[in-house]
């Protein structure tokens, strides 16, 4: 499970902190595809990196913190933040954006996963001993061993990507993050990576976390999700739920601006842009484009709360009797 308790992070800059991640408090539960929505620059892929433990200047976590905790092979564990990296691979590794461009091109396969295994897993084993497991599991994931011997640049996008996620899980991580991982890919290859994803979160009976703006790839694959605006979660719960009943105005225009089946009606998108981190506006950020703004939203900030059992959004109409 990973426990996010009141997070709080910022950039620094010349100008002073930007704060980018403002008071997230939620929790990722095992054997789950969790999912993280919203525009770009909500601050999506700094709480991932904060999942990660990839906290280096000019991002600093203000206050708050992130608790990976669980158990492998009979043994329980749990790390904190300034921590977790002690146990990537072992129990949480991370699929980065752009992940082909995270391969070398000029080096073959097989060193690439030889230099990413930590010592620890190749228990004294020779490097055909270890090179073997690796094409293993590869042949377990319907891809060629022969790609061991291949370069990145011999590869398509989607079979790069195919490998990092195969680098990903190959020490059977309790936790795998996934950072946009079917962006620049093509529609039949995207299909073809969450199906990827989907099987090995079945085998590996692990927790998943999926970030995208995409909202077709959460409705495909996660379990549950989470809508993020301008540094804030704004809504969460089941996604099937999320999809069916949105209960935030910024989800409900998310979910509404989706095309489906049948439906003739002209989409027109979400008006407005997310406000800049530097100068949000008071109270609610999403009040300079919600339709359902109030002189209370402008000046107050709406709690993260429980609406119902595993539902939580921020909106004042709730104390209200609605949305
Ligand atoms: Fe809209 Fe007010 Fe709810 Fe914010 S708090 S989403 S401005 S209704």
């Amino acid at each position: 499970m990973i426990k996010i308790d009141h997070l709080f992070t910022s950039y620094s800059t010349i100008n002073g902190p930007v704060h980018v991640i403002n008071d997230v408090d939620f929790e990722i539960f095992d054997n789950e595809i969790f999912g993280i929505a919203g525009e770009s620059g909500c601050g999506k892929t700094t709480l991932l990196k904060a999942l990660y433990d990839i906290i280096e200047f000019p991002m600093v976590v203000d206050s708050g913190k992130l608790i990976l905790s669980g158990e492998k092979n009979g043994k329980a564990f749990s790390y904190e933040t300034g921590q977790i990296r002690k146990t990537w691979w072992n129990n949480i590794s991370y699929v980065p954006q752009a992940a082909q461009s995270v391969l070398n091109s000029i080096v073959p396969l097989k060193n690439q996963f030889l230099d990413s295994i930590p010592k620890a897993d190749k228990k004294n084993e020779r490097s055909e001993q270890t090179l073997k497991r690796v094409s293993d599991y590869l042949e377990e994931l319907s891809l060629s061993p022969d790609l061991l011997n291949a370069y990145p640049f011999q590869l398509s996008g989607g079979m790069r990507q195919r490998v990092i996620i195969a680098l990903a899980t190959f020490m059977s991580p309790n936790v795998v993050l996934a950072d946009e991982p079917t962006t620049a890919l093509d529609v039949v290859v995207q299909r073809g990576i969450l199906m990827m994803l989907m099987r090995l979160q079945k085998q590996l009976k692990n927790t998943m976390v999926i970030v995208s703006h995409d909202m077709g790839v959460h409705y495909q694959i996660t379990d549950r999700m989470g809508i993020m605006y301008s540094g804030s979660m704004v809504e969460l719960g089941k996604t099937e739920d999320i999809f069916e009943k949105p209960i935030h105005p910024y989800t409900q225009m998310l979910v509404g601006a989706l095309p489906r089946v049948g439906d003739k009606s002209q989409k027109t998108g979400i008006p407005g842009r997310p406000p800049a981190l530097t100068n949000p506006p008071p109270g609610c950020r999403f009040a300079p484009r919600c339709p359902k703004a109030t002189d209370e939203c402008r000046k107050t900030v709406p709690k993260f709360s429980e609406v119902e059992q595993g539902r939580f959004a921020a909106c004042h109409l709730l104390n209200r009797g609605g949305v």
